[in-house]
């Protein structure tokens, strides 16, 4: 058992890419970590500088309390199972396993019994003297874990162990992970793009983007209150309803978000109304899941957006509708590339979202296209003007139908153009 410490740890690979910038982030002992971002944000390289694979470029990483930049991968005692999960072809399942114990010199009886014992427990005991060749995929990575428990390292580090397999056995094998990780009570650090296994495996998520943190927290934390409007967009399995609106306070009776055709009201005694009214005059980003819209009668008098039901889709387990209602949506705010030291034109400082704001909200016109509003914007942009909203198992309406909304208030999220949060979570 361990722990790790990553104190502003920056990764520049050669040709002055920065892949990690000065990141601090620490896992307790016993703890799994999920790291998660989109491809290329720098979650590999993160995991490969704790194993030693990488240099690291600056800052510290501490493994239980003892400073290890420069520790040779093997005085580390970490285990790493990589997405291919890449085995000796020549050994059968049985040398496979047992391979570190054996260059380790230790007691064979030992080795026949931790190996039988591990084989069971992840379900590859009949497979025992087959070659890594005749296995499936989850086979093969139920092996390839197993070789790295088998020797019971202070540190597990998995770099995307699930996404070479079906959809079904990643279920299967991600439950066996968690309860085998958690059952050796080995710190482990899990990289994933996928943020449904972040969501069940995790004590933790660590959300990275462009080599920057994002945010941690538990997952129920990241989910119900994310530090940004990048990890709210994409810790969301459907797409965030991301709406531009303009603070105003009449007669500082209330707070209102001015969405154009619509309006919602803070009361003075909401958490977040000062936080907000800090923006008379100016515009925010509101978040809304499509979870924290409800159909509504057309009687109905609380807090809601009406429109026109542009389409439904289906998804199995439940409904959608996109909702035209004449709200302007935007791109999620991506957070400025430590990569990029230019501006682009923009004001200096200002980031590239933040200059479309101001020009939306000076001209008063919606950008002219797509490649304006949503570079790089990567999984957060939806169709403009349209409201997502989950209706449950039920198509309560048809397209072309008006439809009415009911918005839970207490889930609206807040941020500034930039995507920060206008009441930051405390964790
Ligand atoms: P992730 O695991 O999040 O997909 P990586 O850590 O693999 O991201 O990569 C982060 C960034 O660093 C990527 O843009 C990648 O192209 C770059 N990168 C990774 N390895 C190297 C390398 N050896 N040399 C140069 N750039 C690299």
């Amino acid at each position: 058992m361990s722990s790790v410490v990553l104190d502003k740890v920056t990764k520049v690979y050669p040709g002055d890419y920065l892949a990690v910038d000065r990141l601090s982030l620490s896992a307790e002992d016993g703890e799994f970590l999920v790291l998660l971002g989109p491809s290329g944000c720098g979650k590999s390289t993160l995991l490969r500088m704790i194993a030693g694979l990488e240099e690291i470029t600056e800052g510290d990483l501490w493994l239980d309390g003892q400073l290890a930049n420069h520790l040779a991968p093997r005085e580390r005692d970490v285990a790493m199972v990589f997405q291919n999960g890449a085995l000796y072809p020549h050994r059968t399942v049985r040398g496979n396993i047992a391979f570190p114990l054996e260059i380790a010199k230790s007691d064979p009886s030992m080795v026949r019994e931790r190996v039988t014992e591990l084989s069971k427990a992840l379900h590859i005991d009949e497979t025992l003297d087959r070659r890594p060749g005749t296995l499936s995929g989850g086979q093969r990575q139920r092996v390839a874990m197993g070789r790295a428990i088998v020797r019971q390292p202070k540190l597990f580090l998995m770099d995307e162990p699930l996404s070479n397999l079906d959809a079904g056995m990643r279920t299967e094998l991600r439950m066996e992970i968690s309860a085998l990780v958690r059952s050796l009570g080995v710190t482990t650090i899990y990289v994933t793009h996928d943020q449904v296994e972040a969501l069940t495996l995790a004590d933790r998520i660590a959300i990275l983007n462009r080599g920057v943190l994002q945010d941690v927290g538990t997952p129920a934390q990241i989910y119900n209150d994310p530090a940004t409007a990048f990890v709210a967009a994409f810790l969301n399995s459907q797409q965030l309803n991301l709406l531009a609106a303009t603070v105003r306070t009449p007669q500082n009776q209330y707070v209102m978000l001015d969405f154009g055709p619509h309006r919602l009201t803070l009361p003075w005694s909401d958490p977040r109304a000062y936080a907000i009214s800090q923006h008379t005059g100016g515009q925010v980003l509101v978040g809304l899941r499509p979870d924290s819209l409800t159909p509504v009668p057309e009687s109905f008098e609380g807090p809601s957006f009406y429109g026109r039901v542009r389409t439904l889709e289906y998804h199995g387990h439940e409904w959608l509708a996109y909702l035209e209602c004449g709200v302007p949506a935007v791109p999620v705010p991506e957070p400025p590339d430590p990569r990029l030291n230019r501006t682009n034109g923009e004001h200096a400082g200002e980031g590239k979202l933040t200059a479309l704001m101001r020009r939306l909200f000076s001209s008063q016109e919606e950008p002219q296209d797509q490649e304006q509003v949503g570079q790089n914007t990567g999984s957060g942009i939806h169709r403009r003007s349209d409201l997502i909203v989950r209706l449950g198992n039920r198509p309560v309406w048809r397209a072309g139908d008006a439809a009415k909304v009911g918005v839970d208030l207490a889930r609206l999220m807040i941020f500034t153009l930039d995507g920060a949060r206008i009441d930051p979570p405390r964790r």
